[in-house]
C-alpha cells in the first residue's frame, strides 16, 4: 500500500538525508578546519621551537669559540716569546699565569725520526725538567706524528694550527702547536692541560658572562659515567634543552637551559591550550550538529505521524459514519419487520454515534489541552464508584466481544480529588486500550488500593503488550507503536496524551508494566481527600 511504503522508506530516507546534508555542510568544514588549525599549530611551535633552539645554539658556539681564543692566545705567547733570553723563565711564569696549564712539554723529531722532548712543572714555585721520556707521551706523538708534522707546514705559511688529542691522561689533555723557530731547540709545544681546571678557571667567567639572568649553562662529562663538571646555577642534565660537545676537551659537553619560564614551555602551554581552546569549540559544534539533528528528526517524526493522525482520524470518523448511514437507511426504506431487529439496528446506530462522538470529543479535548484552554474542576469523588459507571457504559462491547472483566474494591477506599468528566474519560481510554489491545486473551482485571499516600487505580489486560523500546514514546502526541498488527486496530494516537495531561492536571502520576505478547498493566495514583482511611 502506498501509505505503508511512506511509512516505512521515505521517512527514514528523509532523516538520512538531513544526515548527510548536516555531515558535509557542518561536520566536514569543521573536521577539516581542525586539521588545518592542529596543522598550523605545530608548524607554529616548530618556528618557535627552531629559532630558539638557533638562539641557544649561538650561545653554546661562543662559548666554544672563546676557549678556541683562549689557546690561540696561549700559542701567540709562545711566538712572541721565541726570542726570549730566559726561556726557563718565560715558562715557569707562563704555568704560574696559567694554572689550567699543569705541564708544559717541548718536543722534536731528530733526523732518524726519534723523539726527543722535555717535560716543564712546577713544584713548589719551582720549575722542574724532566728529560726523562714520558712512554705514554712519546706514544701519542709517535702515532699523531703526520698530524703534528703538518703543524710545522702550517707554521712556515704563518698559521699556527693547534691540534687537541682526545686523550686524557690524569686528567691532562694534550694541546699541541708547532713553533716557528725553535725553543730549547725543540719545534714543537703541547700543552697538558687538566680540563676541571680549564673548566673552572677560564670557561666558567665567560659562561657566567654569557648566561645573565637569561639562562643557565652546565658543563659535564660523559665517561666514564655522565657528571656535571660546572653549572651556572643549579640545573639537571635532564632539564638541559640543547647541548653540542666542548671542542677542546675530549668527552666534554656544554648544556643549555632557559631560565624560569622559556619560550619553548611557554609556547608548549600556548599550543596546549590552543588545543584545548579547539577541542571544546569542536566538542560545542558536534553537540549543536547534534541538537539541530534531532531536532529535525523530531520535525520529521512529527510531520509523519501527523499525516498518520490525519488518515487515522478519517478512519475513525468514516467507519461509524457508514454504520449508521446504512442502518438508518435500512430501518427507513422499511427493511426491517422483525421488532428485535429493529431495536438491535437502533442500538448500533446510538452505538456508533457514541463512539464517533468519542472520537470527536478525544480530538477537541486535545486541541483545547493544546491551546492551554482545558479547565479543570475538582470536587471529592468516589473513584470505585466512577470505575463502575464506566464499567457500566462498556457492558455491551465486553458481551458482544466476550471479554472477562474483573474489579476488586478495596474497602473504606479515601475519595480523590477529581474532575470527573476529565478523569472518567482517562478512565475509559485505558479501558478502550485494554480492549482494543486484546487478543485472544481477552480479560481485563481493574482494582484498586492504598499505595503510600496516594490512591492507586490499576488496568490490567492480557493483550499484545508494548515493546520496551516503545515505552518512552506511548504519551507523546499522536503516537502510535510502529507495529502492523497494531496498525490493524484504528486509533489516534491522543488516548495516552490525554490521560497524561489529565492526571498531570490531577497532581497524579502514571505508572506503565508492559511486556509484548503478555499484556499490560497502568497504574494511576492519585491524590486522596483524607489522609486517613
Ligand atoms: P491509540 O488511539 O492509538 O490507541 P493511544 O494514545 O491511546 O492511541 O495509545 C498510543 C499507543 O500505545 C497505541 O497506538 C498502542 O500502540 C499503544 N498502547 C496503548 N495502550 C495499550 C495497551 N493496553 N496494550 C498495548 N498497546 C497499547
Amino acid at each position: 500500500m502506498y501509505w505503508q511504503k511512506l511509512k516505512t522508506y521515505t521517512i527514514p530516507e528523509a532523516e538520512k538525508r538531513v544526515g548527510i546534508i548536516l555531515l558535509i555542510v557542518l561536520l566536514l568544514p569543521i573536521l577539516a578546519f581542525t586539521v588545518f588549525e592542529l596543522s598550523r599549530l605545530n608548524s607554529n611551535e616548530q618556528m618557535i621551537q627552531e629559532i630558539y633552539s638557533n638562539q641557544l645554539d649561538a650561545v653554546l658556539f661562543s662559548v666554544n669559540q672563546y676557549s678556541n681564543d683562549v689557546l690561540n692566545q696561549w700559542a701567540n705567547e709562545f711566538s712572541i716569546n721565541e726570542e726570549a733570553e730566559n726561556i726557563p723563565i718565560f715558562l715557569q711564569q707562563f704555568i704560574d699565569y696559567n694554572p689550567a696549564v699543569k705541564e708544559i712539554i717541548l718536543f722534536s723529531f731528530s733526523e732518524n725520526n726519534e723523539i726527543k722532548s722535555e717535560k716543564y712543572s712546577l713544584d713548589n714555585n719551582e720549575l722542574i725538567i724532566d728529560k726523562s721520556l714520558d712512554s705514554t707521551w712519546q706514544n701519542i706523538v709517535f702515532q699523531e706524528q703526520e698530524v703534528i708534522k703538518k703543524q710545522a707546514e702550517f707554521i712556515k705559511n704563518n698559521y699556527q694550527k693547534i691540534e687537541v688529542f682526545p686523550i686524557e691522561r690524569d686528567s691532562l689533555v694534550p694541546m699541541t702547536f708547532a713553533l716557528k723557530s725553535e725553543f730549547e731547540g725543540m719545534g714543537f709545544v703541547a700543552l697538558m692541560v687538566n680540563t676541571q681546571i680549564f673548566i673552572e678557571d677560564i670557561l666558567a667567567p665567560k659562561l657566567q658572562e654569557v648566561t645573565r639572568d637569561k639562562f643557565i649553562m652546565t658543563s659535564f662529562v660523559t665517561k666514564p659515567d655522565k657528571r656535571q663538571t660546572y653549572f651556572t646555577d643549579s640545573l639537571n642534565l635532564d632539564e638541559v634543552t640543547l647541548s653540542r660537545p666542548l671542542w677542546l676537551l675530549p668527552d666534554h659537553y656544554l648544556g643549555i637551559a632557559m631560565k624560569g619560564n622559556n619560550i619553548d614551555k611557554i609556547s608548549k602551554a600556548r599550543t596546549k591550550q590552543n588545543l584545548y581552546i579547539m577541542l571544546f569549540i569542536d566538542v560545542f559544534l558536534l553537540l549543536a550538529i547534534y541538537l539541530v539533528y534531532r531536532n529535525i528528526r523530531k520535525e520529521i517524526v512529527l510531520a509523519r505521524v501527523k499525516s498518520e493522525f490525519v488518515s487515522n482520524v478519517s478512519h475513525e470518523i468514516r467507519t461509524p459514519l457508514a454504520m449508521i448511514s446504512m442502518f438508518a437507511e435500512t430501518l427507513l426504506e422499511g427493511r426491517v419487520k422483525n421488532e428485535d431487529k429493529k431495536v438491535t439496528y437502533y442500538k448500533m446506530i446510538t452505538d456508533e454515534a457514541l463512539r464517533l462522538n468519542g472520537t470527536v470529543n478525544k480530538i477537541l479535548n486535545f486541541s483545547k489541552i493544546e491551546s492551554g484552554k482545558q479547565r479543570f474542576e475538582f470536587f471529592p469523588t468516589d473513584l470505585q464508584l466512577m470505575v463502575d459507571t464506566c464499567l457500566q457504559s462498556y457492558q455491551s462491547q465486553f458481551s458482544i466481544n466476550n471479554f472477562e472483566v474483573s474489579f476488586n474494591k478495596k474497602p473504606n477506599l479515601p475519595l480523590v480529588s477529581a474532575d470527573k468528566q476529565s478523569l472518567s474519560e482517562a478512565i475509559n481510554n485505558l479501558i478502550d486500550n485494554a480492549i482494543k489491545y486484546s487478543k485472544e486473551r481477552r480479560e481485563i482485571i481493574i482494582s484498586t488500593a492504598k499505595k503510600g499516600k496516594f490512591v492507586l487505580l490499576t488496568i490490567q489486560d492480557f493483550g499484545i503488550g508494548i515493546p520496551t523500546e516503545y515505552q518512552k514514546d506511548i504519551f507523546n502526541r499522536f503516537y502510535r507503536v510502529p507495529n502492523h498488527d497494531i496498525h490493524d486496530t484504528k486509533g489516534t494516537g491522543l488516548g495516552l496524551t490525554l490521560v497524561k495531561h489529565i492526571i498531570d492536571a490531577h497532581k497524579g502520576k502514571i505508572e506503565l508494566n508492559s511486556a509484548l505478547n503478555k499484556g499490560t498493566t497502568f497504574k494511576l495514583y492519585l491524590q486522596p481527600i483524607e489522609t486517613d482511611i
